[in-house]
């Protein structure tokens, strides 16, 4: 931690933050330059608070040296982390794209969609049982019942499920049901009673990124499942709130180099959340691709017209498999395989 001093300082300022720091267990070397101060704090800074340094006498600012965040970092883990579901890799050379209906609704519905994600190529198939709605009018999700016929639908193509958990009290039927990767919405990614929780086992989680948080609080989001010794952790960019209103939310493409760097975590893009518009996929999904992504999340429906919840972002089975095709060019060029 460096920590600058005003310009008209006082020894027995300075003395005050060498005795504080000595407190908090850390060593205090003072440069003393012709205009500023500055003390550079030596020893595990992690567990001190800012604050408590900013609010003493003749302290101008504080900034920290090391991440907030250690075992998602980069700089603690230097290889890319390729995480197993059921013998298929997320991280590693390979894209993977996890496609299927915004909710569970029926058996059939479900039936045709797993049809349609396996037929695309597609090795995983996403589907929310409990669903965040912004109305408690709408459609809720169809809870346990959607878990058991979104399983049926999946099994019969081998595909490992992606299901999002609101609740921490439902965790245990999570398991018991079998979902194979839990979903963090992005309305929880703060929620650090659920994110404690999930970083109790061991299945894998996808994070999505809070509406308006930045990276270093997702990364720190990320901490909190990976410190309770969860390390299968998936980040998953679904663009955040902006001023523009001709798409439902902004993707953050410039999110997926910088957390390449910070962070050996796969790094996944929903770019169906993100625009809002079935059209508009495409082209979002190449860029992320070529931005570096490790997979999408992509929304599809047997009959988009007909879905009980995000009705218009949804591709059709044969968009996606056509979406699928063109993916492929792109991973090539990036020297990768879909
Ligand atoms: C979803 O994936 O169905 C969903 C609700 O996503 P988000 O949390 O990104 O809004
Ligand atoms: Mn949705």
């Amino acid at each position: 931690m460096i920590i600058i001093m005003h310009p008209h300082v006082t020894d027995e300022e300075i003395h005050g933050v060498e005795t504080k720091l000595k407190s908090l267990g850390l060593e205090a070397n003072i440069s003393r330059g012709v205009e500023r101060t500055i003390i550079g704090a030596i020893g595990d800074e992690r567990k001190i608070h800012k604050e408590s340094l900013q609010a003493l006498p003749g302290v101008d600012n504080v900034m920290r040296v090391v991440k907030p965040y250690k075992i998602v970092a980069r700089e603690w883990h230097e290889a890319d982390t390729v995480i197993d579901i059921q013998g298929i890799p997320i991280g590693g050379h390979t894209i993977q794209v996890i496609g299927g209906p915004c909710s569970v609704e029926t058996q059939s519905q479900m039936d045709f969609a797993a049809q349609g994600v396996a037929n695309a190529g597609c090795r995983l198939m996403r589907g929310g049982a409990f669903k965040p709605r912004t109305s408690p009018y709408s459609f809720q999700g169809k809870g346990l019942e959607g878990l058991k016929i979104f399983h049926q639908a999946a099994d019969k193509y081998k595909l490992p499920i992606v299901t999002e958990l609101m609740d921490v009290r439902r965790l245990d039927e999570f398991l018991e049901y079998g979902v194979d990767v839990i979903q963090i919405g992005t309305r929880n990614m703060q929620n650090f009673d659920l994110l404690k929780e999930v970083g109790k086992i061991h299945t894998p989680v996808i994070l999505k990124r809070g509406l308006c948080a930045t990276l270093s609080e997702w990364l720190m989001s990320a901490e909190y499942i990976a410190a309770g010794g969860n390390h299968n952790i998936i980040l998953c960019e679904r663009g955040v709130r902006s001023f523009e209103k001709a798409y439902r939310n902004m993707l953050d493409i410039t999110a997926i180099p910088v957390l390449k760097k910070e962070t050996h975590l796969p790094v996944i893009v929903d770019p169906s959340h993100a625009v809002g518009k079935a059209a508009l996929v495409p082209a979002l999904s190449k860029a992320a691709i070529a931005a570096g992504a490790d997979g999408l999340l992509i929304e599809m429906h047997p009959t988009p017209c007909e879905a009980w919840c995000d009705a218009d972002q949804a591709l059709t089975p044969d968009e996606l498999k056509k979406l699928m095709e063109e993916l492929r060019g792109i991973a090539q060029v990036m020297g990768r395989e879909i």
